[in-house]
């Protein structure tokens, strides 16, 4: 009888280092077949649940309606309601809303929150729209999925060029739909509408809760650990600003234009700030610029990629100098350079334990919209630190006793974690 598992990964040899899915689906066949995941499970697991295409019509501000093009993509039920963000961007495909849901999943079960993995997408340059156009974009979207989307089944919340303002839109969509309010749909939500204290820089202080542990395996004090950061965003930009008030030295961060360096480490607030002011690092002084391929290169103790896909690549991973990789952003690194940087003896904290803060804290925000019962930041970044640490033990863990790197280490637990909960409820016919 064929062996659909090893069929699946002769496909992907040699394949396209850079798309996302094929990147997500190597590295889950790699961990299944050490699993030992048996064929079964690994057909059901490999692909996503729904695949939900929209078009969506929009009037302009010109009075001209334009199609927008949107996608949702739920990976996995399993554990629970599907979770996952949604991304605005000129260029995003669905293969990779198909890879950011899997990883969804993967990342939900590595922090085990009771979630399934979800994404969404709109075809479209933010940049250039107004408000009330990107409102009418994410209201209509909202209804196309109405069906699908809801506390108990299907749970969105912002990514990239997405933020508190588009879920309050969502929000009310859905809520004036229902009747009544709903705040349970979605997470990272304005505060003041049921959404959590501390969500908004959960992603970055998850960042920081895992470097703060990968330093001891170097016997590193953060005063002599010197940091770099690609992205200025909700990530990078308060994954930088907390390692500096944690008394981490900084030494580059970077927006889309390029990065700021200076070696000596730089005010990180201050250099925020200016972004903020400008629009732009350019000018930024007493620093030397560099590109954003440049900045990935430059020796650190901590590389903090948290931007986007597709930065470390077999092309540069050779030229990689950090001692400890921590992936901000989802999917950073391609399979080809994994094995790269494993060779290198860089110790890598993978995408879907670095950037978890964000999706616990969302969990958190559900748990306490469904309990109509709000917690306090504290309480909030306590509870995220306990799961952000004991999640980073686990995985340690799990790479000691199967002997693999960390990446294949984190595939592996939420592989084993979404089996069992796969095969306990059986297959419905
Ligand atoms: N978009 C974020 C991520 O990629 C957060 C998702 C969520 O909170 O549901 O993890």
């Amino acid at each position: 009888m064929a062996n659909p598992m090893a069929d699946e990964m002769r496909r992907f040899k040699g394949s396209d280092e850079k798309n996302p899915f094929e990147a997500m689906s190597e590295r889950f066949d790699r961990a299944a077949l050490l699993l030992g995941l048996d064929e079964d499970l690994y057909a059901v697991m490999r692909v996503p649940s729904r695949e939900i295409k929209v078009y969506i019509p929009v009037t302009l501000d010109t009075g001209h309606i334009q199609v927008f093009e949107g996608f949702r993509v739920q990976h996995n039920f399993a554990r629970g309601p599907a979770k996952g963000g949604i991304r605005y961007a000129p260029d995003v495909t669905l293969d990779e809303v198909k890879a950011l849901s899997a990883w969804m999943t993967w990342k939900c079960a590595v922090v085990n929150v009771p979630f399934g993995g979800a994404k969404g997408g709109i075809i479209c340059d933010p940049a250039q729209m107004s408000l009330g156009e990107l409102e009418r974009l994410t209201r209509r979207y909202t209804s196309e999925l109405i069906d699908f989307i809801g506390p108990d089944k299907d749970v969105p919340a912002p990514d990239m060029n997405t933020n508190e303002q588009t879920m309050a839109w969502i929000m009310d969509t859905y809520s004036m739909h229902a009747r009544h309010t709903v705040n349970a749909v979605v997470t990272g939500k304005p505060v003041a509408l049921g959404g959590s204290l501390g969500r908004r820089e959960a992603t970055g202080r998850g960042v920081l809760f895992c470097v703060n542990e990968a330093i001891k395996r170097f016997n590193l004090k953060p005063e002599e650990t010197t940091v770099v950061v690609q992205g200025s965003g909700n990530v990078g930009g308060i994954g930088a600003l907390l390692m500096h008030e944690q008394g981490y030295k900084v030494i580059a961060v970077s927006d889309v234009g390029g990065g700021v360096y200076n070696p000596k480490g730089l005010d990180v607030p201050d250099v925020l700030n200016y972004l903020k002011v400008n629009k732009s690092l350019d000018g930024y002084p007493n620093v030397d610029f560099v590109d954003n391929k440049a900045l990935l290169e430059l020796e650190c103790d901590v590389l903090a990629p948290c931007a986007t896909e597709n930065q470390i690549t077999s092309e540069n991973a050779d030229r990689i100098r950090c001692k400890i990789l921590a992936e901000g952003a989802n999917g950073p690194t391609t399979p080809k350079a994994d094995k790269i940087l494993h060779e290198k003896g860089i110790f890598v904290i993978p995408d879907i334990l670095a950037n978890a803060g964000g999706v616990t804290v969302s969990y958190f925000e559900w748990v306490q919209d469904r309990m109509g019962y709000f917690w306090s930041e504290d309480e909030v970044n306590a509870r995220l630190e306990a799961k952000m640490v004991a999640s980073f033990d686990e995985l340690c863990f799990a790479a000691e006793k199967h002997d693999v790197d960390t990446r294949t280490a984190a595939y592996m637990m939420a592989i084993d974690r979404v089996a069992y909960d796969t095969r306990m409820r059986g297959i419905y016919a």
